[in-house]
C-alpha cells in the first residue's frame, strides 16, 4: 500500500494539482537575442555560459528574493531589418507582448537601446527586461571568457531583475529604481566590491575563481 493511497489522494489528483502549480507558477524567459548570420556562432562560444547563468539566477531569485520562478532561456535569431522593422527596443516590446505580457521576459541584446532610465546599457519594464550582452572580440584558450561575461553580462544582468523584483513587492519606483542605482553608482564609481560566486554557488572573494557577479543585496531595503 503506498503512502497517497493511505492517505486517501489519488496520484491523478497529485498530478493534475502539479499542473496548476505549473501553470500559476511566475516564469522569467530569458531570450538571447542573436543576428540571424552569427547565432551558430554565439550558441557555440557562449551558450554555455547563458544557460549556466539562467540556472545561477533561478537560485539567486529564491536565495535573495524569496520568489519561486520556473525559469528558461532560448536563442531568437533575428533579421535585422531597416527602418520601421529594426530590431530595437520598441521591437523587443513588442515581442515581450506578442509572447504575454504576464511572462517576465529579459532579453540579452547584441545592441543598447537608444534611451533608458537604468544607470547602464540596459532597460527595465513592467515584467521586462533587457541588457546589451558583451563578448570578447577573441575567444583564445587561456582567456578567461567565464570571468569576462560574468563582470560584464552578469553584475548588469543582477541590476535589471532587481527593480523588477522589488517592483513585484508592490514597491514605489523610488524604491525598486533609485534605491539599485544607488547600490549601483557605489560599485561602478566608489569600488565597493559586488557580489562573487564560484560555481558551487558559493560566496568567493574577488581574487579566487569566480563565475558569476550580482550587485550587493546585503544593502536592498524593501
Ligand atoms: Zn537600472
Amino acid at each position: 500500500m503506498n503512502f497517497l493511497y493511505c492517505i486517501g489522494i489519488d496520484e491523478s489528483k497529485i498530478l493534475l494539482m502539479y499542473a496548476v502549480y505549473l501553470m500559476v507558477q511566475d516564469k522569467l524567459f530569458f531570450i538571447y537575442v542573436s543576428k540571424e548570420e552569427e547565432w551558430k556562432k554565439r550558441y557555440e562560444e557562449d551558450w554555455d555560459y547563458v544557460s549556466s547563468l539562467t540556472r545561477f539566477f533561478k537560485w539567486w531569485i529564491k536565495h535573495e528574493f524569496h520568489e519561486d520562478f520556473a525559469v528558461e532561456a532560448d536563442i531568437l535569431p533575428v533579421i535585422p531589418g531597416k527602418l520601421f522593422d529594426r530590431v530595437n527596443l520598441a521591437y523587443l516590446l513588442r515581442d515581450h507582448k506578442e509572447r504575454g505580457s504576464s511572462i517576465f521576459h529579459f532579453y540579452l541584446t547584441y545592441f543598447k537601446p537608444m534611451w533608458t532610465d537604468c544607470h547602464l546599457e540596459g532597460y527595465h519594464g513592467e515584467n521586462f527586461g533587457l541588457t546589451t550582452w558583451f563578448r570578447p572580440k577573441v575567444f583564445s584558450s587561456n582567456f578567461k571568457v567565464e570571468r569576462y561575461f560574468a563582470d560584464n553580462n552578469c553584475s548588469k544582468i543582477s541590476h535589471v531583475l532587481s527593480h523588477e523584483l522589488i517592483r513585484r513587492k508592490q514597491k514605489k519606483r523610488k524604491v525598486y529604481f533609485d534605491q539599485v542605482h544607488k547600490i549601483w553608482d557605489s560599485h561602478v564609481n566608489d569600488n565597493v566590491p559586488f557580489y562573487y560566486y564560484n560555481k558551487q554557488l558559493n560566496r568567493v572573494s574577488k581574487n579566487s575563481e569566480y563565475r558569476y557577479v550580482t550587485i550587493d543585496t546585503s544593502k536592498l531595503e524593501y
